[in-house]
């Protein structure tokens, strides 16, 4: 365990303590009557004076509301102070003059916010006080201030602990431990759910150079100018780690080889152009990789960090890719052709082996389209993928029929239908195609939009509950 886990696990710790000991405190010293409500505003615990107060057991106030146990006019107020805690305040207090059971009851209620370690507000406090013991009033609201600030301060302390054990100080990137963590993810869900997954590694040209010329602090400038210009030019979900020294690493979930090459691109040139105050400009050298099904992080990252070898070689400034290992026959010379492409999920199976197995085929059947039509290949080439495609939608229509009707699925007549329009379409644009007028976004939007967004995750999931496996218990 690090320095960074000890504390950070010490901090959780005593943040949960912190708003258990205000309600543990207040009744001891004052006397007073405690509850906790939940954010519905029903109480979960409230202690013995406030069960004598409203003459009720224990159990009876459990689950109760304001409104059930004060007049309305009073529960009004108290409604407000509880959206003021929900929404973010600290503490509140109300004046109260009621009758309970025909007796009169004048006291101070304050409220506060029982935080969980995220810092949420899970509950809500509420502290009752009888007029009567005024005295007693200043001293309370002291140790209530002081008992909040203290677990403001450990939350704080919290979340810039766990950034601290997470990012690396000079550039506020992540650090290794930080991305180590989000691989487990990533890496889980290409494996499980094929969703393509690439990084890039990036090294600064000659940065001894920058040392040796304008001196250590220049030269830690200049990584945090990098590191900003880099992030600027990150889509949302790309992350950026500090790898080591002056190495950096971006890691780019559901991304393909395409394009994380493009965006490489784009980040050297960035750099290139930026300008970096003293010491002019600063370039980089870049290699890329995607990961392939079953590769463990090591070899990924030699494949990656063997492409940024070759852009040092090559004379830096420059972006270098990682071949897919074993090499697919031309996967790389058509990198467009990866750009644009459907992505099985495990979620899309409805558990019949027959369907899945096909649906899966048409998913492949498309991609292939796709990329002989974004790769410009003969035109008889992509007339034969498109016969298969067609051929193999048919074929599929009529097995899911047969399936489903076999399966007592009542909608199968009116899905046939929608087997019917679909058949009509691909045909329509099979003409198209041999006219020379399909456009490759219409193809696309038939293909994912119509066939895969619309009808196998929409139409068909409609009778997914009719082909699941039966329990084996
Ligand atoms: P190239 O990568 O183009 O082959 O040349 P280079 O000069 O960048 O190569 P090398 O990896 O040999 O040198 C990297 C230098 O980066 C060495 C080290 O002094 C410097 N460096 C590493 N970490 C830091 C840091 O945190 N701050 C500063 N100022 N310099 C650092
Ligand atoms: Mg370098
Ligand atoms: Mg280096």
């Amino acid at each position: 365990m690090s320095e960074n886990d000890l504390i950070y696990s010490f901090a959780r710790e005593h943040v949960i303590l912190a708003s258990g000991l205000v309600a543990l405190m207040v009744p001891q010293t004052l006397g007073a009557g405690i509850g906790v409500k939940d954010l519905d505003g029903r109480y979960q615990l409230a202690n013995g004076a406030m069960k004598k107060l409203f003459g009720k057991r224990f159990e009876q106030i459990t689950g109760m509301t304001d409104a059930e146990l004060f007049p309305p006019e009073v529960a009004r107020q108290l409604q407000q102070s509880d959206q003021n805690i929900r929404s973010g305040a600290t503490t509140s207090s109300d004046n109260l003059d009621f009758f309970v059971n025909g007796e009169r009851v004048q006291c101070l209620l304050f409220k506060f916010p029982v935080h969980g370690p995220d810092g949420q507000v899970l509950f809500i406090g509420v502290v009752m006080l009888e007029t009567a013991r005024l005295d007693n009033l200043e001293s309370m609201q002291k140790s209530l201030e002081s008992l909040q600030h203290t677990n403001q301060e450990l939350q704080k302390n919290l979340v810039e602990l766990s950034q601290l054990a997470s990012t690396d100080k000079l550039t506020g990137a992540w650090n290794r431990r930080r991305l180590e963590e989000a691989l487990v993810s990533e890496m889980d869900r290409l494996k499980r759910y094929d969703h393509p997954l690439s990084m890039l590694i990036l090294d600064i040209d000659f940065f001894k150079k920058v040392n040796d010329v304008y001196g250590h602090i220049v030269g830690d400038q200049v990584l945090v100018t990098l590191a900003k210009v880099l992030q600027s030019n990150l889509r949302a979900s790309d992350t950026l780690t500090r790898w080591g020294g002056e190495e950096f690493v971006v890691l780019c979930p559901d991304t393909i080889l395409g394009t994380v090459t493009m965006l490489a691109e784009r980040l050297r040139e960035n750099v290139a152009k930026a300008p970096f105050s003293e010491v002019g400009q600063v370039t980089i050298s870049v290699g890329v990789a995607e990961c392939m099904v079953d590769e463990a992080w090591e070899d990924w990252f030699k494949r990656a960090d063997a492409a940024l070898y070759r852009a040092k070689e090559g004379g830096r400034n420059q972006v270098q890719i990682a071949p897919q290992a074993p090499e697919r026959d031309g996967a790389d010379k058509n990198m467009t052709a990866n750009l644009v492409r459907l992505s099985w999920h495990a979620t899309y199976e409805c558990g019949n082996p027959v369907i899945d197995e096909q649906h899966r085929g048409l998913f492949a059947d498309a991609n292939n389209l796709l990329g002989a039509v974004l790769s410009a290949r003969p035109e008889a080439e992509v007339a034969e993928q498109v016969n298969t495609l067609v051929t193999d939608v048919v074929l599929h229509f009529k097995a899911e029929e047969g399936i489903i009707r076999a399966a007592g699925y009542p909608g199968a007549d009116a899905h046939a239908a929608i087997h019917s329009a679909l058949v009509d379409k691909a045909v329509r644009l099979v003409k198209h195609f041999h006219e020379g007028t399909l456009s490759i976004g219409e193809l696309f939007q038939f293909l994912a939009r119509d066939v895969v967004a619309r009808h196998m995750l929409g139409a068909d999931r409609e009778f997914f509950a009719y082909l699941q496996p039966k329990p084996k218990f």
